[in-house]
């Protein structure tokens, strides 16, 4: 590792002023970050697609890419950099563009041919796409092989696919997006696994239709604690496909590649090794950064020592301070896991094994937090709880263990990593 993850080396501060720089050139004005991310208005949406992509023409949303598909080209202590300085003002870059671009980026490198890197990538790397994962279907969470849209060859003109279905849990904020990244079923008859394919298409389509869903979550955890929300999901939908033409040359891979191609964009999902280099995750503050990884607790710490409403609350009930330890001692863990990954020494399944551990953490931190606060957890006056509605957020967060794999899920990821299980 060519950079320290506790402090910047003079390289870095130097780079830190011309990103700083940047970003004093480039922040829309007005741009304006509040906790909830169902507070995010349209406008303020236009703003941060805006931002983001100027980020992708510079090369800062996506900087360790290479330059030869619109990525930054920049190196991991050079992106280390961006990710922070720009966490350090509230922006979250890559948040904006929700997971079917990041998943996307090494699925299409991975398994895609030549001209498909060529035509796609800079569409994500360069132009900014927004994509969104179009995954789930209610036969198909964990089971994800078991994909029922069907995207069949047209028999009338054979290159298009004709697809039929309705995906679930998908997008984020304000549709449409730019494109889906669309898992599909492709042979009826094919054996299990054998039977997939996946698209890279325009979701303009004809035969398209976008639900909302009621959600009581605003985005996983991960998302809803870090210095930054921008990168939560804010409202998921459902997406529906009725005879929707496909032009084949949106396949990424070949026709029936769908479960490899699959597998290497879970590979980021599950916090794989590629989700460091592309700063999945990054959603807790600033990646590598362990002071700022927590800073849900950070502010939670802060206001026991210095809120004397919450202070005297420990005071006249010790066990609260039992609640205290236990959230300083979690944190301290994770943060640990954190810093080991960027040392490379977390072996092949650590990013997992830090997202299981961060899924598990979130629902004892929460609990923990509330019994400390008490009533004063449900209010936005910083004087007497956390600072808008941080809390809150966080806690309608920590509920939600599914995206990114379910704890069970993560569990097999790592078994198998350990040649032990399926
Ligand atoms: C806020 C939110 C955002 C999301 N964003 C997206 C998105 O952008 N794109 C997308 O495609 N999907 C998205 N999802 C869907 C998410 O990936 C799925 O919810 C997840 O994969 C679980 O699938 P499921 O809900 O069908 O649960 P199921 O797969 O039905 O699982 C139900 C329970 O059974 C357990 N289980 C299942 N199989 C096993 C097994 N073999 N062994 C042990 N336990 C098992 C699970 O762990 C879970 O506890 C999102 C979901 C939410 C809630």
């Amino acid at each position: 590792m060519d950079f320290s993850p506790d402090k910047y080396t003079n390289e870095q501060e130097e780079f830190a002023k011309e990103v700083n720089q940047w970003l004093d050139e480039n922040i829309p004005e007005g741009m304006e970050f509040p906790r909830d991310p169902l507070n995010v208005t349209q406008e303020q949406f236009q703003k941060r697609r805006e931002l983001a992509k100027r980020a992708a023409r510079k090369g800062y949303l996506y900087p360790n890419y290479p330059v030869k598909y619109g990525g930054g080209g920049y190196t991991r202590a050079q992106a280390t950099v961006i990710r922070r300085e720009t966490a350090m003002r509230n922006i979250q870059l890559m948040g904006f563009h929700s997971a079917g671009s990041t998943m996307g980026i090494p699925a299409i490198l991975a398994c895609g041919t030549d001209e498909q890197k060529e035509r796609l990538l800079p569409l994500i790397l360069k132009d900014g796409a927004l994509t969104w994962e179009l995954f789930t279907e209610a036969e198909a969470g964990s089971d994800e092989a078991n994909q029922q849209t069907n995207a069949l060859r047209s028999e009338r003109d054979g290159e298009y696919f004709i697809v039929n279905g309705g995906k679930i849990f998908v997008g984020g904020i304000y549709p449409p997006p730019d494109n889906f990244l669309l898992l599909t079923r492709s042979d009826t008859k094919a054996p299990r696994h054998e039977n997939l394919s996946m698209f890279l298409a325009p979701a303009d389509m004809e035969g398209v239709s976008i639900v909302p869903l009621d959600l009581f979550v605003p985005g996983p955890f991960g998302t809803t604690s870090g210095r930054s929300t921008a990168g939560a999901d804010g409202i998921k939908y459902q997406v529906f496909f009725d005879d929707v033409s496909i032009h084949e040359k949106y396949l990424i891979g070949k026709e029936g590649d769908g479960w490899r191609v699959a597998n290497a964009a879970l590979e980021v999902e599950h916090g794989g090794i590629g989700a460091a280099e592309t700063g999945a995750g990054e959603g807790r503050g600033a990646q590598f950064w362990g002071s700022e990884q927590s800073y849900l607790v950070r502010r939670f710490i802060d206001q026991c020592k210095n809120n004397p409403v919450i202070a005297k609350r420990i005071k006249a009930n010790p066990f609260l301070l039992e609640s205290v330890m236990n959230v300083y001692i979690e944190a301290e863990k994770e943060r640990l896991f954190g810093l080991r990954n960027a040392g490379g020494m977390g072996g092949r399944a650590g990013g997992t094994h830090a997202q299981l551990f961060s899924k598990k953490f979130s629902i004892l931190l929460t609990n923990e937090i509330a019994k400390v606060l008490g009533p004063y957890g449900l209010t936005s006056d910083e004087e007497l709880g956390m600072e808008d509605t941080m809390f809150e957020v966080a806690q309608r967060g920590a509920l939600c263990l599914a995206p990114l794999g379910t704890p069970e899920v993560l569990k097999i990821v790592i078994s198998r990593a350990l040649a032990i299980g399926r």
